[in-house]
């Protein structure tokens, strides 16, 4: 672990063992931390605040930069372990350690930017002043599925805004999160600011991070049950909470849209990742019309998509992350068929050489979905697209909002109409027009209902650590 400027043990001297899912291979240990561990780490943020809140914008910025430009020389290193130690392609981790560098950058620049007001009164001898402060030590606690990119999308504007930070890792992916704390003690992090804690069982951190009175907010990304009981001990406690957590986005094909572009695009996103994104799309709704082109493409395009280790050549699908995950996919298309669902692609767990050591499912296609189907509800996570057949009396716009998630939605057509009624009428937090990804350091992540509180990312991102004060000067 990484506390107080030191790589340290757990106060238990406990470590626990390290995966790769694709082979099952041991690939390292790390220390199982504790309430103690989480402790120590949290008033070791706390002792480090007051110096670094006091720093200039121009000082935070300059270690986001080193940060930002150390990932960036690391890239290939730091790509081949996320794929041995999370399983998505090679090609696919370097795409996101660009990615989760991208954020250092961007709150190197935006840390110089964050500005107060000076306001109008209806006294005259009365002036406003509204001035921007951090709000204090962070906590934050991270997902497996991007392990790099969702620890800088938190740390990046945290530490622009002058917050310290202490990070819970997940438990299968604590050796990325070690390495992005390596670059932040490499580009010369003060000890205190930047504080990491690994766990086999997160809910003695967790229970640090929402009630000990130094942490001044909890960011969480993960799971909807999980993001709830916690943002529900942080708010009784008043911290400020921001959650990201889990979706069900439709995917919606309008008639007057080329169904073939439409499920290339279905296609090239579905599949990221193994289906293990938040922003996948779960409900695949074609309009009748173009239904069989748009499953010819789909069949066609998923028939190509090769599984296997990562680390291989030409490989489009990694492992799931562990056995839970191949089981609740299995389930859910076993589910489907059995109430009358098609399935024409995929469809089982892949065994053999190669695939039993791991944990993987087979790219899949599933047809004809209904509403009483498990995979109309939950979240899959898993390398399987749903298709839904729309006519021309149903309201597709509703039956896309039929949901309590609301992360993100993504819509094919070619009339602006069209586009922008469907923009403003879905209750979704991220809405791709004729694209598949509209995600960037710049751009504000985040969802509605049951997807979440708060934004990340851009400048929303930042307002999430920042404190709004007022002065009342009379003169
Ligand atoms: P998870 O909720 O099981 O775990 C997320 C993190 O919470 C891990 O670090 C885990 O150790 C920790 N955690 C679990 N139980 C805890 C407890 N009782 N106390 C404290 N910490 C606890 O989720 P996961 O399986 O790791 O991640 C997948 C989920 O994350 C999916 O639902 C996905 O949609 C969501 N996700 C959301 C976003 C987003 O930005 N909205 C991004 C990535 C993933």
């Amino acid at each position: 672990m990484y506390i107080d400027g030191e790589w340290c043990e757990a106060a238990s001297g406990n470590r626990f063992e390290v995966t790769n899912p694709a082979t099952g291979d041991v690939i390292g240990d790390v220390p199982d931390g504790g309430a103690a561990d989480a402790t120590r780490a949290v008033e070791a943020a706390d002792r480090a605040f007051g110096a670094w809140s006091s720093t200039t914008a121009y000082e935070r910025a300059d270690l986001l930069y080193r940060a930002w430009q150390l990932m960036t020389e690391r890239s290939a290193e730091l790509a081949e372990l996320m794929t041995r130690e999370q399983g998505k392609p090679l090609k696919a981790s370097a795409a996101e350690v660009k990615y989760g560098a991208d954020f250092l950058r961007w709150y190197a620049e935006e840390a110089t930017r964050v500005a107060g007001e000076w306001l109008p009164s209806a006294r005259a001898d009365q002036r406003f002043l509204v001035l921007k402060q951090p709000v204090g030590v962070v906590a934050a606690i991270t997902p497996w599925n991007y392990p790099m990119s969702m620890l800088t999308r938190k740390m990046g504007p945290a530490l622009a805004a002058g917050c310290t930070l202490v990070l819970k890792a997940a438990e299968a992916t604590p050796l990325c999160a070690q390495a992005i704390f390596g670059v932040f003690a490499d580009a010369g992090a003060p000890a205190g600011v930047v504080n990491l804690v690994t766990a086999l069982d997160p809910k003695p951190i967790g229970e640090v991070f929402t009630t000990d009175e130094r942490v001044r907010k909890l960011t969480f990304t993960g799971s909807t049950p999980v993001g709830k009981m916690l943002a529900g001990q942080a708010a009784g406690n008043l911290k400020r909470v921001s959650v990201e957590l889990g979706g069900h986005a439709p995917f919606v094909v309008f008639p007057d849209a080329d169904p073939e572009h439409a499920a290339k695009g279905a296609a090239a996103l579905k599949f990221l990742n193994s289906g293990q994104a938040c922003i996948s799309p779960n409900r695949l709704y074609v309009h009748e019309s173009g239904r069989d082109a748009f499953v010819e493409t789909l069949v066609e395009r998923i028939g190509r998509v090769k599984a296997g280790n990562g680390m291989d050549d030409g490989v489009g699908v990694g492992p799931l992350v562990n056995d839970a995950a191949v089981a609740k996919v299995a389930r859910q298309v076993d589910d489907a068929r059995a109430k009358g669902a098609g399935v024409p692609v995929g469809g089982q767990r892949l065994t053999g050489d190669g695939f039993d050591a791991g944990h993987f499912y087979a790219p899949t296609l599933v047809t004809d979905v209904t509403d009483d189907m498990l995979i109309r509800c939950e979240e899959t996570f898993g390398p399987v697209a749903p298709v839904i057949t729309y006519g021309d009396g149903d309201d597709v716009l509703a039956m896309a909002n039929d949901t309590n998630y609301g992360l993100a939605a993504y819509v094919y057509t070619n009339d602006l109409s069209t586009a922008m009624r469907t923009f403003e009428g879905l209750r979704f937090g991220i809405v791709g027009i004729n694209d598949v990804n509209p995600t960037s350091a710049a751009a504000p992540f985040g969802g509605m209902g049951d997807s979440g509180l708060g934004r990340e990312g851009g400048r929303d991102g930042i307002a999430e650590y920042l404190e709004v004060k007022l002065g009342g000067f009379a003169i």
